[in-house]
Order: structure tokens, then C-alpha cells, then sequence
């Protein structure tokens, strides 16, 4: 099949063999009797990377061929995880490169764990970008993905004395074999400096941006190859070096430890990955970072574009821009730049432009989430951007002024400046004014950006807001994380599931034939033996793979709510040594980092560790209750514990989880989900039949209300007793010897529960006893199973990259 759309010939066992030994001798100076894994894994990644490159020159010159639009996906995070397996699935190489391992003496399954992750993310918005490049190589779309190859990526999580300890992440960004350097194409982008005011021979104001100093963007491309292997796409992540000539000016004077410096500043700009999720950090070096990314892209992206045309002004039809998240918003100030000054095009023209390119999508609705910049920063570091965005609102509050005179208020909310003690630019303003299309990634987020997000903006534009619900790749989060699943699919349906997940729906019909659902129940089986496996190796923990495996994977974030989860096992357990009996045996899976700098975080990280530790030693639960946080959580690890899990913990507080997307590998993994009405849950639960799905909690509009009359500060908690006693455990010194240590979650679930874990206690604890009881009707919960499975197929990100390229981008099939 691939051999008619490419002309690339499928490689045997044999010669994937020889590709392996001869580039372990001439790439890698070795031989195999001598090689590693480690060894072994870079020489097959190398020999599949050549494979991929002849798909890259046939793509570009199809996509060439048929003129297609093409579209950058701007994001500052991509969360890849592991390569390897990914790569060969998708080409379609897998059994040959298992078997030319196998033939040379080693592992496979050991050759795949030498890859260290790629964790150039925190969590949700990255994993999203990760799957989008996925999705849009298999739907052979003209697409790029634009990040940073940073240094280090998310840090390394160890556990220790119960705490989460931060460790560098040094995944070996120099020598990936993925990444293809391109140092020829080397871009310079200018930095800091002033304004000179000045004008041109016909009198215009024509300011010049002097004195800047400059960054070198070292392109690096990571090839996407689509499922079936046809397209082949890239990932473009830029690294920043010092620039030799900038260099030379100090140098000249004999400061030699200067020029080092600045030298070694320059190149601090792809050094790390910001690792708050959800919070925005206001740091010098994050703004550079962002400046950075969209300075690079812009370029390549005008670049590209010159190859093709010279006429300016039809960029739109050639060309789509979409913003992941307010961090490459400056991209619209960069392209405005790009096409007043250097364009020399008149403003309108240029904004014109502008617009009709550039798309944004929001990702969040908290306060502390939402990006603000100092003006004095941008005065520093970005002069000239600064005078464009005085220039954007200008005009802005200008038109808005003139068409509803009787509306000044609308002033205030719509400028892309906040007042106050400092004043700031708003990027998510920003944002939307410069966007012909802005998208959240549920209904109901997308709702709640209209009517309570930025309902001024809705009411100036509302032809601007969409909805694109997230989707996850079927790819990596069924094929390679639950191979086990995927054969029973290709079985049952034969293969054509995973580039059309709707075939899922044909499962309904096998849900009451004999053995079926026994399969699915053996699956998952023998999945949380597996999971088991690696856990004893692991954490030396022998946990029982017949227990009701209920995990909550995710950031550790107060909104997110782990907390609730860990109150409702201090009361089982509370419960346990009363009664003396369990009506099923649990096993609580935790994982997720915590922000270095969030101490709420850390501290519940901290509580879930303690109450493990007394639960897991405690001789008068055992066999009926575990708990067990994992460390460093990444994509590889997600892997193993979703395709593993009975019930998958969606628990954020009604209104702040914009999406989620765990929610959705879960539920196709065959999990039950326990979720509260947030986010895409909503629609997994409309998708899968509410009898389907535990639901609880107070909804959106519930959660606002009971906070503007304040009564999530006065929850007589006393008078439940079932809560008192868990919050009295709390602080009993049960779990830490130290009584003070736990006060801080203490007084703030008793004083200020701004996501209201109380509230929604009781109704939680009702669902998780629902589902321990129906647990033990084995047909029927794997009858269930089997239906979430069947019902996820709209929760592919094939669904969603369609939904984007036809109503955001303009690209067709
Ligand atoms: C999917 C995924 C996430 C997002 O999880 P949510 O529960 O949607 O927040 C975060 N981290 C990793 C490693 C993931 O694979």
C-alpha cells in the first residue's frame, strides 16, 4: 500500500539488520558484539529515521505539487514521551524491527526502554500538540508543528521522605537521533534595544528599532509520520546559540569574559522548560522564550511562503497560523512587524492579513492561568512590539467607541491593557483581537469563555467563537499502549479503527455475544498484571491484580482535586478498621508532579505518600485496601497504568478543567469513569450513556453560586460525621507524627475551600460506593467496559484536526 503512494520500497528483516549494524559502524563507531541497548536502540532509530526522511521528500513534493495550504501549529510545549515504537507502528515496520532485534541478540522490549522520554511539557496542553501532529500527518495534511528544543524538559520526579524531589531532566536533547539539525538555516532575531524616532523621505513615521543585540535560532526538525507511512510532516523545534558577530564587538575591546557571558545568556533561552502547569510565571526569561519561538517561526514561515509566491497579500490562502494557548501570541505582533516594516505594507492591509491567518485556542478559565506581561518588560526586551500593541488598541478602543457610543464600559474590559500599580498587556486580549477564530477545547469551556470568560469580545465578535473538543490519538493510546486491545479490535472490526475510531460503534452489537465481553475482561486482566509486574520491580509492592484498580494520573493541582480523592480513602480506610470488611478490595493508584513552586501541591503530594505508607503497613486493611503514589509520571508510564485501570478518577471542581484528555485514553481503554459535569466529561458521558458513567458533584453554575454567597468557607462540617472524622484523622497525627505538618490543608478545607472539596464529599462518596458495588458483578462492569469502548470514537483527535482544518483553517480533503 505504501509502496503505490510513495514509491518507497517496504525494507525486509534482513536489510533492516544490516541497516542497524552499518550504522552502529559507521555512525556510531561500534560493533555489535560490543553495543548496548542503548547502542542498539540509537542505530535502529537512525535506520528508521531514513526511512522516514525518503516519506518527508515524497510529501513535500506532493504537497508542492498540489499547492496545498499549510498550516503551523504554534506551541510552547509538545509532550512526545517515547519514539521508537510510535514510529515503527505508524510506517508500518514494527514486526520487521522486532524481529532484525531479535536476530542480532537483544530485547526488543529492552531496546524501546533505553528511549528517554521527550517530555517538552507539562502535562494536558502539551500531550494535546503532541497528538495534533499526530493527527494531522495520518489525515495527510500540509502541517508543521513550531516549538523549543529545550535543554532539559519537565524535571524528574523522586519521592523521597514522602516529599516530591525535583531532579534535572536531562533527556539527551544533543543527540537525539530524532532530531535532524539544520545549521545551515540558522536565523537571527534581534532582542532588546530602543526606538528611534524617525521618518521616511515621504514623510512617514518610519521608527527604527536600533541597538538590539541578537539570538541564533538553530532549527531542528523531529519527522511525524502519519499512519500508513504516506505523509510524512515535521516537528520544528528551535535551540538558541549567541551569535559569533555579536559577540566580536565586546570582543574587540578585550572583554573576553563578557562576550562568554553573553554567550552563555543567549543560549539560557532553550535551557529549561517552564515547569508551572496552569500558572503564569511573569519571569524575563519565559517572555524571551515565547519571543523566541514565534521570532523563529515567523521567519520560516515567511521564508517558506517566498518560495511560492511574492504577492504579500494572499498569505492567507497559502497559509494558517494556529496559537496553542496565549504563549505564541506575540506571533500576530511579529506578523504585523514583519509586514509593516519590512513589507513596507500599509497597516490596514497588513492587519488584514494578519487575522485572516492567525487562529488562537484557549485552554483555560482560571484567573492565575491567564498570561499578563509588564509593560516595562516588553519596553525593555520588545520596544518595538510594544509601539504595535499601543497601535493594535489604539484602533481597537477606537472602533469600538465609534460603534457603540452608548457602551464605554467595554472600553476597559476590551483594551489589551491592564491598569493598575503596574500596568500589563493582556496576551489573551491580544489573542482575540488578532484572531479570526478562537476555540475552546470542550462545549461547555467554550460556553463559559463567551459568558464569563470574555463575554465583551463575544458581544463585539460572536461570529469569532467555535468549539473544538480535544481528542487523543488512537495511535499511541490504543495501538502502542494496549496492544492487547487493539487485537481484539483489528478481530472483531478488522484494522481500519485506527484512522476511523467511529468503527468503534460496531462493538455494541458484539456487547451480548457469548465470550466477547469475557475477552475484554481477560484483557484487562492481563493488563494490570502487567502493570503489577512493573510496580514490584519497580516499588518492591505486591499489589493484587483482582482488586478495583482506581487511579487518578494527572498534575497535581488543587482544581484537579487529588484531594478529595485522598480524604475519600482516609475514609474507607477509617471505615475498614470499624467494620473489619470491605464490600470490594481497592487498589488507589496516584501519579502527577507538582510545580517546584506550588507548596499546596507538594503538601498533598506529601498527604497522599503518608496515608499510603499507614494504610500499606497497616495488617488490619490488608488484601482490602492499597495505596500507592507513582513517581515521575510521563507519557511511557501513563501507558502502562491506563490501559490497567477499572475506574478513572475526572474529579476537578464543576467549571475549571477545560477539557481534560485522560479522561477520554481512559474511557477508550475500557475504564469507567467517576467524574463530576467538567470539561469534555460531559460529552464522554453523554457518548457512553449516563448508566455508563459515576457521576457527582455540584455542576458549573451550583459551584459559582455557592461561592458568591460564601458558603464554601461556612460548611458546618461538624455535622457531618463522617467528614469530621476524616478531617479529624487529618490532623490527628495518624498519618505524621508531626501534627502541624497537615494544618495547612486543614485550615483551608475548613476556612477558605475555593474548590469545594466539601461540598461535593458526600455525593463522591455515594458514586465510589455505587461503583465498589457494582465491581463485583464482573459480566456486567466489563459489559459496561466494552460500551465506554465503543462509544469513544468521536474522541479521536482525527475527529478534532478535521473539525479544526475545516472550520478554522480552510483546508479541505
Ligand atoms: C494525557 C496526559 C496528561 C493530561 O491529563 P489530564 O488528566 O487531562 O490533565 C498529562 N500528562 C500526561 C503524561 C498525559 O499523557
Amino acid at each position: 500500500m505504501r509502496t503505490d503512494a510513495t514509491n518507497v520500497k517496504m525494507p525486509s528483516v534482513e536489510e533492516i539488520k544490516k541497516s542497524v549494524i552499518s550504522k552502529l559502524r559507521y555512525s556510531l563507531c561500534l560493533e555489535v558484539d560490543s553495543a548496548t541497548n542503548a547502542d542498539i536502540f540509537n542505530a535502529l532509530a537512525l535506520t528508521i529515521r531514513d526511512y522516514q526522511l525518503d516519506g518527508f521528500f515524497s510529501t513535500r513534493k506532493l504537497q508542492e505539487k498540489a499547492k496545498s495550504k499549510r498550516l503551523y501549529y504554534l506551541s510552547m510545549e509538545f509532550l512526545l514521551g517515547q519514539s521508537l515504537r510510535n514510529n515503527l507502528m505508524n510506517i508500518g515496520l514494527l514486526q520487521q524491527a522486532e524481529h532484525a532485534v531479535a536476530e542480532l541478540g537483544f530485547d526488543f522490549e529492552h531496546i524501546t526502554a533505553e528511549e528517554p522520554d521527550a517530555a517538552l511539557g507539562n502535562g494536558g496542553l502539551g500531550r494535546l500538540a503532541a497528538c495534533f501532529i499526530d493527527s494531522m500527518a495520518t489525515l495527510d495534511i500540509a502541517a508543521s508543528g513550531h516549538g523549543i528544543k529545550y535543554e532539559y524538559g519537565l524535571f524528574k520526579q523522586s519521592i523521597q521522605h514522602n516529599q516530591q524531589v525535583e531532579q534535572p531532566d536531562d533527556w539527551h536533547s544533543t543527540h537525539s537521533p530524532w532530531l535532524i539539525e539544520h545549521h545551515s538555516q540558522l536565523m537571527l532575531i534581534p532582542l532588546g534595544g530602543h526606538i528611534e524616532e524617525s521618518y521616511d523621505i515621504e514623510g512617514n513615521y518610519n521608527p527604527m528599532w536600533m541597538d538590539w543585540k541578537v539570538i541564533v535560532g538553530i532549527p531542528h526538525d523531529y519527522l511525524v509520520t502519519g499512519y500508513g507511512g504516506k505523509t510524512v510532516n515535521t516537528l520544528r523545534l528551535y535551540s538558541a546559540g549567541a551569535s559569533d558577530s555579536f559577540d566580536v564587538h565586546i570582543f574587540n575591546r578585550g572583554d573576553y569574559l563578557r562576550a562568554v557571558g553573553q554567550k552563555i545568556a543567549s543560549e539560557n533561552i532553550s535551557k529549561i522548560l517552564y515547569p508551572a502547569d496552569e500558572i503564569q510565571s511573569g519571569k524575563e526569561l519565559r517572555l524571551t522564550q515565547e519571543y523566541f519561538l514565534v521570532a523563529c517561526t515567523l521567519r520560516d514561515i515567511f521564508h517558506d511562503y517566498a518560495q511560492h509566491s511574492s504577492d504579500i497579500t494572499a498569505l492567507p490562502e497559502a497559509v494558517a497560523i494556529q496559537l496553542n494557548d496565549t504563549h505564541p501570541a506575540l506571533a500576530i505582533v511579529e506578523m504585523m512587524r514583519i509586514l509593516v516594516d519590512e513589507h513596507r505594507l500599509d497597516w490596514s492591509a497588513a492587519w488584514e492579513i494578519t487575522q485572516k491567518t492567525c487562529a488562537f485556542t484557549n485552554h483555560t478559565l482560571m484567573p492565575e492561568a491567564l498570561e499578563t506581561w509588564s509593560v516595562a518588560l516588553f519596553e525593555k526586551l520588545l520596544p518595538r512590539h510594544l509601539q504595535i500593541i499601543y497601535e493594535i488598541n489604539h484602533r481597537l478602543l477606537g472602533e469600538v467607541a465609534e460603534k457603540w457610543p452608548d457602551k464605554p464600559h467595554l472600553l476597559a474590559s476590551l483594551s489589551l491593557f491592564e491598569e493598575g500599580a503596574e500596568k500589563k498587556i493582556r496576551m489573551a486580549n491580544l489573542a482575540i483581537v488578532g484572531s479570526h477564530k478562537i476555540n475552546g477545547v470542550a462545549k461547555l469551556h467554550s460556553e463559559l469563555i463567551t459568558q464569563t470568560l470574555v463575554p465583551d469580545f463575544y458581544f463585539i465578535t460572536p461570529e469569532k467563537f467555535t468549539n473544538q473538543t480535544n481528542g487523543v490519538t488512537p495511535r499511541r493510546w490504543i495501538q502502542q499502549a494496549n496492544p492487547g486491545l487493539a487485537m481484539f479490535l483489528t478481530r472483531h472490526l478488522g484494522n481500519g479503527w485506527v484512522t476511523d475510531l467511529d468503527r468503534l460503534q460496531q462493538l455494541k452489537k458484539l456487547a451480548n455475544e457469548k465470550g466477547v465481553v469475557e475477552e475484554v475482561q481477560a484483557l484487562k486482566l492481563k493488563n494490570k498484571q502487567a502493570l503489577c509486574r512493573q510496580i514490584a520491580f519497580q516499588q518492591g509492592v505486591q499489589l493484587d491484580p483482582l482488586a478495583m484498580f482506581d487511579c487518578q494520573v494527572k498534575r497535581i493541582h488543587e482544581y484537579k482535586r487529588q484531594l478529595l480523592n485522598i480524604l475519600h480513602v482516609i475514609h474507607l480506610y477509617l471505615e475498614i478498621i470499624e467494620s473489619g470488611h470491605t464490600p470490594t478490595p481497592k487498589v488507589h493508584l496516584f501519579a502527577g508532579k507538582a510545580a517546584p513552586g506550588y507548596a499546596m501541591a507538594k503538601l498533598i503530594i506529601q498527604l497522599i505518600n503518608e496515608v499510603a505508607k499507614t494504610i500499606n503497613g497497616d495488617p488490619r486493611v490488608k488484601g482490602q485496601l492499597s495505596v500507592l503514589f507513582l513517581e515521575d509520571y510521563k507519557v511511557s508510564l501513563a501507558e502502562h497504568i491506563i490501559p490497567a485501570t477499572d475506574l478513572s478518577e475526572q474529579i476537578s471542581t464543576a467549571g475549571t478543567e477545560a477539557s481534560g484528555t485522560s479522561n477520554m485514553k481512559f474511557a477508550m481503554n475500557g475504564a469507567l469513569t467517576i467524574g463530576t459535569l467538567d470539561g469534555a466529561n460531559i460529552e464522554i458521558r453523554d457518548a457512553v450513556g449516563k448508566e455508563n458513567f459515576y457521576l457527582f458533584g455540584a455542576n458549573a453554575d451550583e459551584i459559582t453560586t455557592h461561592r458568591q454567597v460564601g458558603s464554601h468557607n461556612r460548611i458546618d462540617h461538624n455535622r457531618d460525621p463522617i467528614v469530621s472524622a476524616v478531617l479529624e484523622a487529618l490532623i490527628s497525627g495518624r498519618f505524621n507524627a508531626n501534627t502541624a505538618v497537615f494544618q495547612p490543608i486543614y485550615h483551608m478545607l475548613t476556612n477558605a475551600d475555593h474548590y469545594c472539596h466539601l461540598l461535593d464529599f458526600d455525593s463522591y462518596r455515594l458514586a465510589q460506593h455505587q461503583a465498589q458495588t457494582d465491581f463485583l458483578q464482573q459480566r456486567q462492569w466489563h459489559q459496561r467496559a466494552l460500551l465506554n469502548i465503543a462509544n469513544m470514537g468521536s474522541f479521536s483527535s482525527d475527529r478534532t484536526i478535521r473539525g479544526y482544518a475545516k472550520e478554522i483553517w480552510g483546508i479541505g480533503f
